[in-house]
């Protein structure tokens, strides 16, 4: 029997990004609304003995070897530091990182580089506080500022930032965020917006695209594409910046999807799993857990969810249904 998550389209799935809670301390007007979102009930959520437990066996009987922490904000998750530990006492270990916003960070940085940590991508869309609390409705931009600081200081590096560009709030700011990571020596990555709002908002035609993001970066800094054979699965395609060392990435999932050499696999913070951010089924391990299922029960059940996964999310087609679960809920 195969010990890999493979799909019909020969695609192995090597990087789990396991969603640790759909709640989060921000409200980014791409992802969450101000209000009225439906939280998950603490019952239906994996405790951290049931998401250990998953992890388990995807490292030790399907192959995964990268293990990427999200949500929601996974900083709110109380047991995050002890899930991280027992990852990292994994045979073979995996590469463990964490997704989050930031808040938070300079109290926990240290305790979860001690834990097994490796590295975080932080979110940051603005240098300006006034922007940063009307694009995520909080003021939280010193608090961010500081967590990225805490993290290089606790040696989670290289610091990756993560950021999403709207139309007219801080597409202008593009080589100005570029400036500043260089300055830190952090790794920034520009994503295209994607139809994952919970308020179903999203608008093609309002997207910035990797193309104008390119052309923004390029007012102050020459671009030289990276070799295509470094990129490997990564989603993101990157440039060195003034003739490198320093890159910077751009994640097109719309405009220049990479699903054909995706290596993901997703399990959402109530145990279900997804074999694509935009997959519009899921496939319950949480009630298998539940009921007694073994570790090969449970496995089988993941190898079949992986084998079923499409061959692109195609966002760019016109019959794109964006799937019932926001990015929130998914893990982003
Ligand atoms: N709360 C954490 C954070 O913000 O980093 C982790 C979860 S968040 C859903 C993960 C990443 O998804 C963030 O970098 C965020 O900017 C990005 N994201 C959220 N909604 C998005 C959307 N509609 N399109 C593109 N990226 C999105
Ligand atoms: Fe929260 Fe991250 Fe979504 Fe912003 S992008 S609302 S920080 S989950």
């Amino acid at each position: 029997m195969a010990t890999v998550l493979v799909d019909s389209f020969g695609r192995t799935a090597v990087d789990l990004r396991v969603s640790l809670t759909d709640r989060c301390n921000l409200r980014c007007t791409y992802c969450m609304p101000e209000e009225g979102l439906q939280w998950l009930a603490k019952p239906q959520l994996l405790t951290d003995e049931e998401i250990v437990r998953l992890v388990r066996i995807a490292v030790t009987d399907l192959g995964v070897s990268e293990v990427r922490f999200t949500g929601g904000e996974p900083l709110l998750r109380p047991g995050l530091v002890g899930i991280v530990a027992e990852c990292a006492a994994l045979e073979p270990r995996p590469e463990l990182s964490l997704t989050t916003n930031g808040i938070g960070l300079g109290r926990t940085a240290a305790a979860l580089r001690d834990a097994g940590l490796d590295r975080v991508n932080v979110s940051l869309d603005t240098l300006d506080p006034e922007a940063f609390a009307r694009l995520t409705r909080r003021h939280r931009h010193s608090d961010v500022l500081s967590g990225m600081a805490a993290a290089e200081e606790a040696g989670l590096t290289p610091v990756k930032v993560n950021t999403v560009l709207m139309r007219g709030v801080n597409d202008q700011e593009a080589p100005d965020l570029l400036a500043w990571c260089l300055e830190r020596g952090y790794e920034l990555r520009f994503i295209e917006q994607m139809p994952l709002d919970a308020q179903h908002g999203w608008d093609r035609s309002s997207m910035v695209t990797a193309e104008e993001i390119l052309e923004r970066l390029a007012t102050r800094f020459t671009l030289t594409p990276e070799p295509a054979a470094r990129r490997g699965a990564a989603p993101a395609e990157r440039w060195l910046v003034d003739g490198g060392p320093a890159r910077v990435g751009v994640i097109a999932s719309v405009t220049r999807p990479f699903c054909r050499a995706c290596d993901r696999t997703r399990l959402t913070a109530d145990g279900q799993v997804r074999n694509c951010l935009f997959a519009r089924e899921e496939t319950d391990l949480r009630t298998a857990l539940r009921d007694g299922g073994s570790d090969g029960e449970i496995a089988a059940l993941w190898r079949t969810a992986m084998w079923g996964k499409k061959a692109g999310a195609g966002i760019d087609n016109p019959d794109f249904l964006q799937p019932d679960r926001p990015m929130s809920a998914i893990g982003g």
